[in-house]
C-alpha cells in the first residue's frame, strides 16, 4: 500500500530514531483518526498498520534492525517492564504526549510472538458529537418512517448489524430527536457502556456482571413511569420478554440486536420464546444498517463521464481512496403480510420472499444510491454487503 522512506543510520542512533519515529507515528495516527495502531514484526521489517474507517491499512514498514528499539519505546512511553519481552503486557501511553485534546485514552498492548513484539496502540477519541436524524443519510424511504415511530407512544423499534456500523450514531440521534419534537417526555436508556452523553434523557449504565443487568435495570425501570425507552442491546431471552412487554403496555422501546438482517431479528424474538402475537402487537419495524467507507472527494476518479468513481488513494485519505463513512439502511415495517407470516411461524426464507414480493428496498439496493452518486465504491458495497449473514 504506501510506503514511506525513512533515514535510518545503524547503530547508536537508533534509540534517538525511534523516538522521533514513535512520536511521529502517533501524531500521524491521530491527525487520520485512526482508531488502532498496529505495530507488527515479520522478522523482515515492522509494519505499521493503522485502523482508519473500520479498516486495516499498512501505513508504512521500519526496517528490522529499528522494531526492537520502535516497541521499546512505546513499553517506556505506557510505563510497561522494558526488560521483559517474552511476556504479554499492557498499559496507558500518558496523554501528555498527545498532540490534540480530542484524545482521551491510549491504550498500548504488546504480546510476544516468534518476530519478537508485536504491539497494538487503541486510541479512544472524545465522545462524538449527537447528530441530528436528518444529518444520518437515510433515505427518503426511511427518514419519515422512522420519524412517526419516534413519534409513537408505543411499541418496539428494533436496530440491527454488526458490531461497528453504527446503530448507537442512530439510537443517539433518534433519543435526541424525540428529546427536541415530544417535549416533556420521560426518557430513560440502559446502556453497556454509556457512549454519548443525551441531553434531556436519563441515561443509566449497565454493568453485566454486576447487580445492575439489564433484565433487572429494566424491570425496575418500569415502576419509574418512563415513555421512552432505550436499552443499548437485546442479548437475553429475558431482556427480551420485558422489553417486549414493555412495548406493548405503553411505552416506546427502542434497542439493538444481533442479527444480519431484519427477517432474522424477528426469528430470534420467537426463537427467545417470544409468542408470535406479542412480535406482531409490538414491533413497529427493524432498521438494518452498515457504514459504507466514503470515497476520497479529493482523489476519486471515474472512467469517461458516465462510469462509476473508484477509490484511488492520495495524501489526504493516507492513500487510501477512502475518508470518512456513511450509513446505508433498510428498514421494514410489520405490515398486514408479514405479521400474518409471523404468526404463521414462516421461516425466514418465506418472509424475505414476502418483502422481496412487495418491493421492500434491501441493504444492497440502498447502497446502490450511492455508488451511483459517487459517495461509495462499488468493491466497498460489495464487501460491506457480503457480509450478510
Ligand atoms: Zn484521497
Amino acid at each position: 500500500m504506501m510506503t514511506k522512506a525513512k533515514s535510518t543510520d545503524a547503530g547508536k542512533g537508533q534509540v534517538h530514531d525511534a523516538v522521533s519515529i514513535v512520536d511521529d507515528i502517533l501524531a500521524q495516527a491521530t491527525a487520520a483518526q485512526a482508531s488502532d495502531i498496529h505495530f507488527e514484526p515479520t522478522g523482515k521489517g515492522l509494519v505499521i498498520k493503522f485502523r482508519l474507517d473500520g479498516v486495516l491499512n499498512v501505513f508504512e514498514t521500519l526496517p528490522e534492525t529499528l522494531a526492537e528499539n520502535v516497541v521499546a519505546r512505546l513499553k517506556v512511553l505506557a510505563g510497561l517492564l522494558t526488560y521483559r519481552s517474552d511476556i504479554p503486557q499492557e498499559g496507558r501511553i500518558q496523554l501528555k504526549q498527545s498532540p490534540g485534546a480530542h484524545i482521551v485514552d491510549r491504550r498500548l498492548s504488546v504480546f510476544p510472538t516468534i518476530h519478537g513484539q508485536r504491539a497494538v496502540v487503541r486510541i479512544f477519541y472524545a465522545d462524538p458529537a449527537v447528530s441530528e436524524l436528518d444529518q444520518l443519510g437515510l433515505g427518503p424511504q426511511i427518514l419519515p418512517a422512522l420519524k412517526a415511530i419516534a413519534a409513537s407512544s408505543q411499541g418496539v423499534l428494533l436496530l440491527t448489524g454488526p458490531a461497528g456500523s453504527g446503530k448507537s450514531t442512530t439510537l443517539a440521534a433518534l433519543l435526541r430527536h424525540i428529546v427536541h419534537h415530544c417535549r416533556g417526555k420521560s426518557i430513560v436508556t440502559l446502556e453497556d457502556p454509556v457512549e454519548r452523553i443525551i441531553a434531556g434523557a436519563t441515561q443509566v449504565q449497565i454493568s453485566p456482571h454486576g447487580p445492575m443487568t439489564f433484565p433487572t435495570a429494566l424491570r425496575s425501570l418500569l415502576r419509574q413511569d418512563p415513555e421512552v425507552l432505550m436499552i443499548g442491546e437485546i442479548r437475553d431471552a429475558e431482556t427480551a420478554k420485558i422489553g417486549i412487554l414493555a412495548g406493548l403496555t405503553g411505552h416506546l422501546l427502542m434497542s439493538t440486536m444481533h442479527s444480519g438482517n431484519p427477517a432474522g431479528a424477528i426469528l430470534r424474538l420467537l426463537e427467545m420464546g417470544i409468542e408470535p402475537y406479542q412480535v406482531t402487537s409490538s414491533v413497529l419495524a427493524v432498521l438494518n444498517q452498515r457504514l459504507v467507507r466514503r470515497l476520497c472527494p479529493a482523489c476519486k476518479s471515474r472512467a469517461g463521464d458516465a462510469g462509476p468513481f473508484k477509490a484511488v488513494g492520495c495524501q489526504a485519505c493516507l492513500q487510501t481512496g477512502y475518508k470518512g463513512r456513511a450509513l446505508i439502511a433498510e428498514m421494514v415495517q410489520l405490515d398486514a403480510p408479514l405479521r400474518k407470516a409471523v404468526l404463521a411461524k414462516a421461516d425466514l426464507e418465506e418472509m424475505e420472499a414476502i418483502l422481496k414480493a412487495h418491493g421492500h428496498m434491501d441493504l444492497r439496493q440502498n447502497g446502490q444510491c450511492l455508488v451511483e452518486q459517487g459517495i461509495t465504491s462499488a468493491e466497498e458495497l460489495d464487501k460491506v454487503c457480503g457480509q450478510l449473514a
